[in-house]
């Protein structure tokens, strides 16, 4: 076993480390506190070849790897977690249509992603009745001639407004059984029908835009099927299985930037006359924090690494984001403790962090579905909410 980045890995980190802590820190609070899209860095990032981590050169990605997308998710969330999450999410959406789109497809979206010609992808995957039960879609869509026609709604979309292609689900049988009569399709913006609603107001990841859609008569190209018809849950799960390796990443990212600035302010800030990284009760919060990212990080990378080398994951990706998401909000927290009234102020940035880590333990699957997928995988199958 060895626990060693490669040269390649190493340089990417500490890039976006660099470009994190110069370009993307200085404006995380301003994009908080306005909810501007931060399309200015995501161009950037996307020409540092970070929107198509695991895409190949031939579509225009930088073909990295998974551990590398790991490293630089968690080093952009350091920095702002709206950008890091719509990063991680475009990254996810051409990865879908990678695996699962058709030539066409893949030469006409993959190259506008990756070069930050898109500012953004969308994952359309939850609806006001369908969030934890994913399957329980009712937006449909029925082949006609060499079309099909998508009707229903999608709620809680990431980068929604901003997307330049949408993956979404519908049911395309409905006398399927529950799950195998889904298929995921490519959809352009612009596309008549395709309509853009609300911006829900977060409390965290303020920046990242987080929208319904509305599907009204929306034809697109038969040809725009991702997969075969029917496949469509499956290859969401899969591609969920991918997301969660961002988001515990992303989360990861949030918890360093917490406990980081938090050790650092206790070695400055004096009470009794000395400075209060003095008292035991704050080391042991900053040496349980450490500890604790660091085993995190250890789950999240061998999840990465097994992805990297195409061997199930899923159980893995799933305790990653499980373990990372609870273990990150916990140290959130306790920098806001260590900065004592001061952590509960804007005028620092541990609320900022607290606020933009909770979401991480609910989307792409909350703590408690994540907790199903790996009592599942241990138990047997047919304990799972997904048969
Ligand atoms: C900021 C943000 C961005 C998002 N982005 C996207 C996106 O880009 N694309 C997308 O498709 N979706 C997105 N989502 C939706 C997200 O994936 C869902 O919110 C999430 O899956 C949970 O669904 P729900 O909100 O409907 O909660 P519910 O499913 O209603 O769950 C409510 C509570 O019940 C619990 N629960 C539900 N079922 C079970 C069970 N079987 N056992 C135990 N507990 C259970 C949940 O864990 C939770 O605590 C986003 C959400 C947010 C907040």
């Amino acid at each position: 076993m060895d626990f060693r980045l490669t040269e390649e890995q190493e340089m990417i980190r500490d890039m976006v480390r660099e470009f994190a802590e110069k370009e993307i820190k200085p404006k995380a609070a301003y994009y908080d506190e306005t909810e501007e899209f931060p399309l200015e860095t995501l161009t950037k990032l996307a020409e540092l070849g970070l929107m198509g981590m695991n895409i190949p050169h031939e579509y225009g990605g930088s073909n990295v790897g998974t551990i590398a997308h790991s490293l630089a998710i968690t080093e952009i969330a350091k920095g702002c977690a709206a950008t890091a999450v719509t990063t991680s999410v475009t990254n996810m959406v051409a990865e879908v249509i990678y695996e699962f789109g058709t030539e066409e497809v893949k030469s006409k979206h993959l190259p506008k992603i990756c070069s930050g010609e898109y500012p953004a992808g969308s994952f359309a995957l939850t609806e006001p009745q369908a969030g934890s039960d994913a399957a329980n879609l009712r937006a449909t869509a029925v082949r006609d001639g060499d079309y099909y026609v998508i009707n229903g709604q999608k709620t809680l979309i990431t980068s929604g407004e901003h997307a330049g292609v949408t993956v979404v689900w519908a049911v395309t049988d409905k006398e399927a059984k529950k799950g195998k009569g889904i298929s995921a399709f490519v959809v352009e913006q612009g596309t008549p029908g395709f309509i853009v609603g609300k911006n829900e107001e977060k409390m965290g990841q303020r920046a990242s835009t987080t929208n319904d859609l509305f599907f009204e008569q929306c034809r697109i190209p038969k040809e725009n099927l991702l997969g075969e018809e029917g496949d469509g849950f499956k290859i969401s799960m899969m591609e969920l299985d991918g997301g969660r390796i961002g988001i515990a990443s992303l989360a990861l990212g949030l918890g360093y930037a917490a406990i980081d600035y938090a050790a650092e302010y206790a070695k400055e800030r004096e009470q009794f006359g000395q400075a209060i990284a003095n008292f035991q009760a704050i080391q042991w919060m900053v040496a349980d924090s450490y500890t604790e990212l660091d085993a995190a990080q250890l789950l999240v990378l061998r999840a990465a690494f097994l992805k990297d080398n195409r061997l199930p994951f899923t159980k893995e990706a799933s305790m990653a984001k499980l373990f990372t998401s609870e273990t990150a909000r916990k140290v959130t927290i306790r920098a806001i403790q260590i900065l004592g009234g001061y952590g509960y102020t804007k005028e620092y940035p541990v609320e900022r962090y607290h606020r933009d880590v909770i979401v991480t333990t609910l989307y792409e699957g909350t703590s408690e579905i994540q907790r199903h997928v790996i009592a599942r995988s241990i138990l047997g199958r047919k304990l799972g909410v997904y048969r």
